[in-house]
């Protein structure tokens, strides 16, 4: 595909409309397979985020998207969520030229999954209930306490780049579902499928000021969204220090409601009973999916004794076999890393590692070629003391790390021996092994015989430092709504 082929929106959306940057700023989107310039994108800047904020507040008290009957925002929902259906090819080529995602990934997953969260959430707005509780009074039966849930009002969101549709998805259709408007910044390297998003919600019908889509950068335009008074919630992902600085700009502004999805550095553990077909193939996935660049990623596997050599062999034959290359060609199985400073990053962490005396089995270096492959990597040897055992990668690097047979109780404390809490998983045919360590892994997500399976109905966010507050399913919707107890005498 040729990237002059796609007519790309590239301005700040606000209120309705493209414009410019205030101050006509622009910067350059780049393509990780060949480090060409795909295009040049607004570079918004704090006036421009001043009034996006006013559009949106406008559009939320003055507009008719809070006050509107649920089911016809419902209808809206899904309305985009079938445009997005029908440009789902454009999308995901768009979002596979951003993001280095190979194009099968991309259309199934990144845009598949931004569909169905939509059509999700859509059937959400006419099911938002509030309670009647019977209250201790002096007159009985003459008194009456109802809650209504409400929406907050402008919120804003920010997200990072590993999956940037998705991540758009899963927090604005929650956000709208609930009847707020918004604000979002995307990562500044990946802003061209939330701008593309824009533009189909215009065609959807979402009245103007609802949806404001800042590109630029996270210094200037989040830390703006952060401090900004008229803003009721900011909804975050990404890393866990900029999460943390966040939560304290929102809470000095205006005590802003926030929820945070952070790093993780998940434990998957192998047990010698396991399928070992599956956990080769699971395993794999929990590392190398997506380029690495997940965030439930397995970052560090535990394995039993008794088949650590044998699923390292099996693992690294099949590292032979994928196909690394464009990743706009169908066949291909493992594109380029996000950007250039991420793969620098990749590339030192793999010499930490190798420092700290862990046995690098393959991998580890930059693949021969323009752009920013970075081969897959295996570590074995590693010890809990090690960088590369505390650290999360954020890429194609599977850390790896023994333990004794049998000790169940061992392995369970080195997994949860980490500040992280995203996700974790755990390989084994042994039911009562399964519920048993399932039950311990201090983790927001726990897979069992599987890895990866996220589903837009089931809540997902992590526990300790990956942060607080969910994403998808029911409790997402709670994130974006307050809850109001009115008392009745009569
Ligand atoms: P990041 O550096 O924290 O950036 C995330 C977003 O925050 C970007 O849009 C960034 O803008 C913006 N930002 C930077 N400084 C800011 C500030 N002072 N105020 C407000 N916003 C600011 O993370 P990243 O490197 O893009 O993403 C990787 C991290 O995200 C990893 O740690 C990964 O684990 C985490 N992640 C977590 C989840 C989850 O669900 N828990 C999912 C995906 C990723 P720029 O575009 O200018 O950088």
């Amino acid at each position: 595909v040729n990237n002059m082929t796609l007519k790309m929106p590239y301005q700040c959306f606000i209120n309705g409309k493209f414009e410019d940057a205030e101050d006509e700023k622009v910067y350059n989107t780049i393509n990780p397979t060949d480090g060409s310039v795909i295009c040049k994108v607004s570079y918004a800047s704090v006036g421009d985020v001043d009034r996006a904020v006013a559009a949106a507040k406008d559009a939320f008290e003055n507009g008719p998207w809070g006050r509107m009957n649920p089911r016809d925002r419902g209808s809206l929902l899904y309305k985009l969520a079938d445009l997005m259906e029908e440009h789902q090819e454009e999308l995901a080529t768009i979002e596979s030229i951003d993001s280095g995602a190979v194009y099968t990934l991309a259309l199934k997953t990144h845009v598949g999954m931004s569909i169905q969260t939509f059509r999700y959430f859509a059937g959400w707005c006419d099911k938002i209930q509030g309670k009647t509780i019977p209250i201790n009074q002096a007159r009985p039966n003459r008194n009456l306490t109802f809650t209504k849930r409400e929406p907050l009002g402008v919120c804003a969101i920010v997200i990072p780049w590993n999956y940037p549709l998705m991540m758009l998805a899963w927090k604005s259709a929650a956000c709208l579902a609930a009847g707020n408007t918004l604000v979002l910044k995307p990562a500044q390297v990946t802003p061209l499928t939330a701008l593309k998003f824009a533009e189909l919600s215009v065609k959807a019908g979402i009245p103007k000021g609802v949806i404001n889509i800042l590109p630029g950068s996270g210094g200037m335009v989040g830390q703006r969204l952060s401090d900004h008074p008229d803003i009721r919630k900011l909804g975050f992902t990404g890393s866990t220090p900029i999460g943390k600085q966040i939560m304290k700009s929102c809470a000095v502004s205006n005590l802003k409601k926030v929820s945070l999805e952070l790093g993780g550095k998940s434990p998957l553990i192998i047990f010698g009973d396991c399928d070992m077909d599956k956990a080769v193939r699971m395993g794999m996935s929990s590392v190398y999916f997506n380029k690495g660049e997940n965030c439930i990623a397995a970052g560090r596997l535990f394995v039993e004794e008794c088949i650590h050599d044998e699923f390292i062999s099996r693992v690294v034959e099949e590292i032979k076999k994928m196909k690394i290359g464009d990743p706009l060609d169908r066949s291909t199985d493992h594109g380029p890393q996000n950007h250039k400073a991420h793969l620098d990053k990749l590339l030192e962490y793999c010499e930490v590692g190798l420092k700290e005396g862990a046995t690098l089995v393959c991998g580890g270096r930059q693949v021969d070629r323009p752009g920013f492959f970075m081969e897959p990597t295996v570590f074995t040897g590693v010890e809990d003391h090690m960088f590369i055992a505390k650290e999360e990668s954020f890429g194609p690097v599977m850390v790896v790390s023994k333990f004794k047979d049998g000790d169940v109780d061992g392995v369970l404390h080195r997994a949860n021996d980490t500040e992280y809490g995203l996700a974790s998983g755990v390989f084994t045919r042994d039911i009562n092994k399964a519920m048993y360590v399932s039950e311990r892994l201090d983790a927001g997500t726990v897979f069992v015989n599987t890895y990866n399976k996220t589903d837009v109905a089931s809540p997902f966010g992590g526990f300790k430092q990956s942060g607080f507050g969910k994403d998808l399913g029911e409790d997402a919707l709670s994130e974006y709504l307050k809850t109001k107890a009115v008392t009745v005498e009569y």
